[in-house]
């Protein structure tokens, strides 16, 4: 289901008093799945009369991750796993204590399949008495990874989002996905260079379409430069997101069907016959750490690091699931 619909059913269950304690929400945890989760704790902590106002400090805190009744869980940057250290002591040591503001209480697990087992049952005790008052969210990109004791603790809703890569942008990534290139430091670079050359022609776009803008807008193009700079950064920002979405939805797309999900819930769709043959030639560590990688490759790119070097690094740490005399397990 669409994020709105999933967010009307929140707002109805909270209107009725009838909350579950916990949700498993799964999809795409950095986008959809991960709004979702931030505006159904402001939907509980906002205490504007139409809440959540999504304005006022509370919101606030809770879009930055700050509000001090909602705890955040999620992997260890390096293990990429929740251990069950940190699991007793950020989230359920916290969500035992009484609520500061004297009201409800959220736990978020963020990327809830990297529990491990340890960690996952010394969950499932809160989960199976959970405090008065307490929300737990678990969000998570790969749900049937996690323990069926979990799960059925929980109500589930998948979230879906449609890709927003427009063409000929989606085109243009496919042709640096699909054709078959073995592992290793060559062949990487040779893609990641196709990728470089797909966002310079995205910066070109991105210029062409603001100053074509600017142009109606005033007729001339003697605006500020700073702020027409700026209004092209953005631009180029939101299509190299869009593309970098499309990125993760095809390891995501592989790590799903490696993982026995149904192929319905393939982003990239039209392209099944060729992400089956790869899933297939991909151990499940393989396929996590390739998702892993792309995120990692997110995050780098929009803290503004050299899109190339951050891409040639990146793609020389992907297994692509193509027979080759070397191809190595690295996961
Ligand atoms: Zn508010």
């Amino acid at each position: 289901m669409q994020l709105d619909t999933a967010f009307d059913l929140f707002r109805h269950a909270h209107r009725q008093g009838r909350l579950a304690h916990a949700y498993l929400i799964s999809g795409p945890v950095r986008g959809a799945v991960g709004e979702l989760a931030i505006r159904v704790l402001q939907l509980l902590f906002c205490r504007a009369a139409k809440a959540p106002c999504g304005m006022c400090d509370i919101c606030r805190q809770v879009r930055e991750r700050t509000w001090a009744d909602a705890f955040w869980l999620k992997p260890e940057l390096k293990s990429r796993r929740i251990g069950t250290e940190a699991m007793r002591e950020k989230l359920l040591a916290e969500i035992a204590q009484t609520s500061l503001a004297g009201g409800w209480k959220a736990g978020i697990v963020v990327g809830a399949d990297r529990m491990g087992v340890e960690a996952a049952n010394v969950f499932l005790k809160t989960l199976e008495e959970p405090p008065p008052q307490t929300l737990f969210l678990l969000l998570t990109d790969a749900p049937q990874l996690l323990l069926p004791t979990i799960v059925s603790r929980c109500q589930r809703l998948e979230i879906d989002e449609p890709l927003t890569l427009e063409e000929p942008w989606r085109a243009r990534l496919l042709d640096v996905l699909t054709p078959a290139t073995p592992p290793g430091p060559l062949p990487a670079m040779v893609t990641a260079a196709r990728l470089v050359d797909v966002l310079a022609n995205m910066k070109d776009a991105a210029e062409a379409e603001v100053k074509q803008e600017i142009k109606a807008e005033s007729g001339l193009l003697d605006e500020d430069s700073d702020i027409i700079d700026a209004r092209i950064s953005a631009r180029y920002r939101e299509l190299r997101t869009d593309l970098l979405r499309g990125l993760l939805a095809w390891y995501r797309d592989l790590l799903l069907l490696r993982a026995g999900c149904a192929p319905e819930q393939a982003r990239h769709r039209e392209q099944l016959p060729l992400l089956r043959e790869r899933a297939a030639r991909l151990t499940l560590a393989q396929a996590m750490a390739n998702v892993d990688g792309v995120e990692d490759l997110s995050r780098q790119l929009e803290r503004s690091l050299p899109e190339e070097a951050v891409l040639a690094y990146w793609l020389d740490r992907l297994v692509s699931g193509v027979p080759a005399p070397t191809a190595r397990a690295t996961g």
